[in-house]
């Protein structure tokens, strides 16, 4: 058995190669310029897509290589690879199985975990896939011995052509890589509220989140910091989440932290079933004196 893993994200591709390198050997390609830091973790070949990078063009590519020798396809979950996951799924007339968060073999099966019911369930799967789209943060990447090979692959043109562009407003916050984060939810009654989180964000040295009405409803913080099914997955050692219900599709983007810690002034509130740490309480009371006691 053998694998092709796909991320336009290097990062994430080094993820992916790291965990399933574990299960069967792996090559790689991807888009990323950063794809010669790819080659430290463990694949055998890493190939360099370069060129018109749209989602018809890589596609093609991947059917092609696929095609010469490879039986299981992991693409990252991310927008670009959803949509090649697809249509390479379809070219290749192999069934997908969408956002898994571990693989296994067993008895020449694919056995694999996700979650479903907007992650009030996980779904334990055993199927004859061959292609899979992968939550980012699946593993740690480590570094191994040794370097993989870099083929350089040129692209064919895509199909599609790009009208017009428009920027997303950012703040370029990677939250699939913060130790600690603090996330406010519509508890926090105001977008000036956040002045007064900023304290113990410094304190704790972490990033700010936000739930899905704070960063698509109020617009208070930008999309890129939204935790949840639609937004960010995340894995920080610390979740502080700060008047936050925990409603199923905000809990599925934050399950994978170490320790959360929930200020909620509703004692009922579902965070506190997730929450090691709960404190029951006005936000705007509690944070100073959190601030307070972790400067001492
Ligand atoms: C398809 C779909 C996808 C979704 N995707 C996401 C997603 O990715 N992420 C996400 O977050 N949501 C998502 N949602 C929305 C989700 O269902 C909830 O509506 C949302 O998470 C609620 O956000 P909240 O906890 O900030 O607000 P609320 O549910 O309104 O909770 C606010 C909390 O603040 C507490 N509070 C109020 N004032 C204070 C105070 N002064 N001090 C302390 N506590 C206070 C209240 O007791 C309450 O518990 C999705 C929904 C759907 C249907």
């Amino acid at each position: 058995m053998k694998a092709l893993v796909f991320s336009e994200d290097a990062d994430i591709a080094s993820q992916m190669v790291t965990y399933f390198s574990k299960v069967m050997p792996v090559d790689s390609a991807t888009t990323s310029a950063k794809y010669s830091g790819l080659a430290d973790f463990g694949a055998g070949t890493i190939y360099h897509l370069k060129g018109d990078a749209q989602s018809d063009s890589i596609s093609l590519k991947l059917q092609e290589i696929f095609n010469g020798g490879y039986d299981y396809l992991f693409v990252s979950s991310t927008i670009l690879g959803r949509e090649v996951a697809g249509n390479v799924s379809e070219r290749l007339g192999k069934e997908i199985v969408p956002e898994i968060n571990s693989f296994e073999l067993k008895n020449g099966k694919a056995v694999t975990k996700r979650f479903f019911l907007g992650g009030k369930t996980v779904l334990d799967e055993e199927s004859d896939a061959g292609v899979f789209t992968v939550t980012p943060g699946i593993s740690e990447p480590q570094k191994t011995a040794g370097k993989s090979a870099i083929t350089e692959v040129e692209l064919p043109q895509s199909a599609l052509k790009t009208i017009s562009t428009e920027e997303k407003s950012t703040t370029g916050v990677n939250l699939e890589k913060a130790k600690v984060i603090v996330c406010v939810g519509r508890g926090l009654g105001k977008k000036e509220g956040i002045a007064s989180v900023e304290p113990l964000i410094k304190a704790v040295g972490g990033e700010l989140a936000g739930s899905r009405p704070v960063c698509l409803d109020y617009q208070w913080l930008t999309e890129d910091r939204q935790v949840g099914i639609s937004g960010k997955k995340v894995k920080p050692n610390l979740y502080i989440a700060l008047g936050v219900s925990g409603q199923i599709q905000h809990i599925a983007g934050m399950r994978g932290s170490r320790t959360v810690i929930a200020i909620n002034k509703d004692k009922s509130a579902p965070i506190f079933e997730e929450a090691d740490y709960g404190l029951v309480g006005d936000l705007y009371q509690i944070i100073p004196k959190l601030v307070k006691a972790l400067s001492s």
